[in-house]
């Protein structure tokens, strides 16, 4: 995941103006050790300062989506979490009993998927797998429970 440092340098680079309030959303991002909700940044963002309103911070939320310092979740059960983002092509296991969500290099789509792409026409693609599941620790509650 991208430290406080690289979210700033990839703001920087792109030649975003970065606001106290732009910094204070990036400082809070990394308060969080896995995915969270718009609704849980928001809490943690006005408690810090009362002054970021809803439509700041939403427009942030699509910047950094847009940088990729931020990645979009979607979950089965409808609500979409975020992630601090991670360079390089990757995808993301996650654990529908308690959030858990980690990054997988490997990727299922292999020259076959790009040649038909090509054969297509496409260019400029993307692809999203997310795999959902239940995390080991959480596995090992679900028995404690059982026996
Ligand atoms: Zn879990
Ligand atoms: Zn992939």
């Amino acid at each position: 995941m991208y430290s406080y440092q690289e979210m700033v340098s990839m703001l920087n680079s792109g030649g975003y103006r970065l606001t106290g309030q732009r910094l204070l959303i990036l400082e809070t991002l990394q308060s969080f050790h896995g995915s969270f909700s718009a609704l849980e940044l928001e809490k943690k963002v006005m408690k810090k300062d009362q002054s970021v309103g809803r439509a700041t911070l939403f427009r942030a939320l699509d910047l950094f989506l847009e940088k990729g310092i931020l990645e979009k979740i979607h979950r089965e059960s409808g609500d979409d979490v975020y992630i601090v983002g991670s360079s390089g092509h990757h995808h993301h296991l996650i654990c529908r009993v308690c959030g858990l969500i980690r990054d997988i290099e490997a990727c299922p789509f292999g020259e076959d998927l790009r040649a038909i792409v090509q054969q297509e026409g496409f260019s400029d693609t993307l692809h999203r797998v997310e795999i959902e599941g239940v995390c080991r620790a959480c596995q090992k509650k679900q028995k404690g429970r059982i026996a």
